[in-house]
């Protein structure tokens, strides 16, 4: 066990709460712990195990030749308020980016040249009729199809439902297959007909049962935009950054806990976890250097197939619940250019690619186009995306064959020909967690099942919401709760 901060004594009347896992889940679960505990945190020890020897996860900022790379998230949204707000309670106000919202475009390759998706189109569904009629985007055919939703009745019931199964039913297949799949099954990382509709965009379930119709339900959400920005009121841009990337939040968050009393030990896997009062609390978290740590209370923040080897011991039924997360691979190649004559000038946040097009890339951020001061001046930096499911055997590559692929799409797609002046290949290998249909009532039960053993949390991207605004409500929620099952204890 290595210390990043020395271990502090357990008083006899102190009671022992331990957070597995430092990504930025396991992090925010020590922020809100102490905000929970209040005035009962001279009773509590509190300590954060991490398995590495860095903080923040996914969350990872790299700086090079004056380039700053995010090698995992690159923004967060900013409807789901809970990234913000810690950002604002942290202090890094000053830091927070827009997106470049003059440049906000993002085009779909279709029939291997690239089409702007139709100014007006919300989440997926058009709202505005001229630029849709004009798109070259979508046949004819598949323009009347989606048109369709204006009279196809509305679905009874709340069951789950698979987003291709939804889309299909409103919007039909050319609309899944070339705005859907890329855009929104692309952003979990999934496969449309496995992924959970309730789990991921609920939103669409709740504008189809409102509205009998995703057209005038967005129209709708359209005309309280318009409102909102007539009125004055500054309005937020659905996406945001920090100036010094994604890793300054759990940065930040990681010198904010360095001013309070917790032993935060880097280096500390924890292999596994017994009890030592049938099932319950006192919890003993077994680790890879043989010590052994009692605890009252643990929330596990750690990826889900970690979390099941860790609870095998305690509850073998409540690992095999754990077990069945699926995990897909990815990775993010990040390359940077001079501008020059084999360099074109992009602009828009950058595209999207349906796998009809069957490209050994998926996607590809135009970073340095999307937030300021990504790139030195005269320079781009772009982030193409690659693997995901039915398309992990490409991460068998070395390094430099990813780089050379990413860097032939591109001559491809876009003529871009120049040799980059960086490049940097990051892995996420079974990193990616795959809500697929009833993924939520599944997420319940394990936890209702943890909760059972006494004060014992599931956090984290695994269970309900992949993006980092979740991720922190999610310790949030976690830490509560483990304050209101300590009271009861
Ligand atoms: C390429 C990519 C792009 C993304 N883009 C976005 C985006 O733009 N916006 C957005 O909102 N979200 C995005 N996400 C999703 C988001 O980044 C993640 O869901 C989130 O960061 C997960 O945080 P976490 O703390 O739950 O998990 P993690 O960051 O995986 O943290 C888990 C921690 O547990 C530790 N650990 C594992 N095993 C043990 C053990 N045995 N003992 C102790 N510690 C252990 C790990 O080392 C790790 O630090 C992206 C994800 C990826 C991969």
């Amino acid at each position: 066990m290595d210390k990043s901060s020395t271990r502090s004594p357990l008083h006899s009347n102190q009671r022992h709460i331990v957070v597995v896992g430092g990504g930025v889940t396991g992090l925010a679960t020590i922020y809100y712990l102490r905000q929970a505990l209040g005035s009962q945190s001279e009773t509590m020890r509190i300590t954060l195990m991490e398995r590495g020897g860095r903080l923040g996860g996914k969350l990872l900022t790299e700086q090079a030749g004056g380039f700053l790379l995010d090698g995992g998230p690159d923004c967060f949204l900013t409807r789901k308020p809970w990234a913000l707000e810690l950002c604002r309670e942290l202090g890094l106000d000053d830091s927070l980016l827009d997106t470049n919202e003059a440049q906000r475009e993002v085009y779909v390759l279709n029939k291997g040249r690239l089409h702007a998706l139709p100014e007006g189109v919300m989440l997926i569904v058009p709202t505005r009729f001229l630029p849709f009629a004009l798109s070259p985007l979508i046949s004819i055919p598949g323009k009347l199809r989606m048109g369709l939703d204006l009279f196809i009745p509305r679905r009874s019931g709340d069951n789950d439902e698979t987003l291709g199964s939804f889309v299909r039913r409103r919007l039909g297949q050319e609309a899944l297959d070339k705005i859907a799949e890329p855009l929104l099954s692309g952003i979990h990382v999934s496969d449309p007909d496995q992924l959970s509709l309730k789990s991921t965009f609920p939103r669409l379930m709740e504008v189809e049962r409102k509205y009998g119709s995703l057209i005038r339900g967005m129209l709708a959400a359209r005309r309280q935009m318009n409102a909102v920005r007539k009125s004055g009121r500054p309005a937020l841009p659905m996406f945001m950054s920090l100036e010094g990337g994604m890793q300054q939040i759990t940065d930040g968050l990681v010198a904010h806990i360095a001013h309070l009393d917790i032993d935060v030990l880097t280096h500390t896997a924890v292999i596994s976890i017994t009890s030592q009062n049938s099932g319950g609390a006192p919890y003993v978290l077994h680790l890879q250097s043989g010590e052994t740590v009692q605890a009252d209370a643990l929330v596990l923040s750690t990826p889900s197939d970690v979390t099941s080897r860790l609870v095998r011991p305690l509850d073998a039924q409540l690992a095999d619940m754990l077990g069945t997360i699926r995990y897909v691979s990815t990775a993010v190649v990040a390359l940077g250019y001079k501008n020059g004559p084999e360099v074109p000038r992009l602009s828009g946040f950058g595209f999207i690619i349906p796998e009809s097009e069957q490209r050994r890339i998926t996607a590809c951020t135009y970073s340095s186009t999307k937030f300021a001061a990504r790139a030195p001046e005269g320079h781009q930096l772009l982030r193409c995306f690659m693997g995901g499911p039915g398309r992990e055997t490409i991460l068998e590559l070395d390094d430099q064959a990813l780089l050379k692929v990413a860097r032939q799409e591109l001559a491809d797609i876009l003529g871009l020909q120049g040799t980059p002046s960086i490049a940097r290949v990051f892995r996420w290998p079974k990193m990616n967690p795959q809500y697929d249909l009833n993924h939520l009532d599944r997420v319940a039960e394990m936890r209702a099942r943890a909760a059972s053993h006494g004060p014992l949390q599931l956090a984290g991207c695994a269970y309900d919401g992949v993006g980092v605004p979740d991720c922190i409500r999610q310790g949030k929620e976690a830490a509560e709760a483990i304050v209101a099952q300590m009271r009861e204890c």
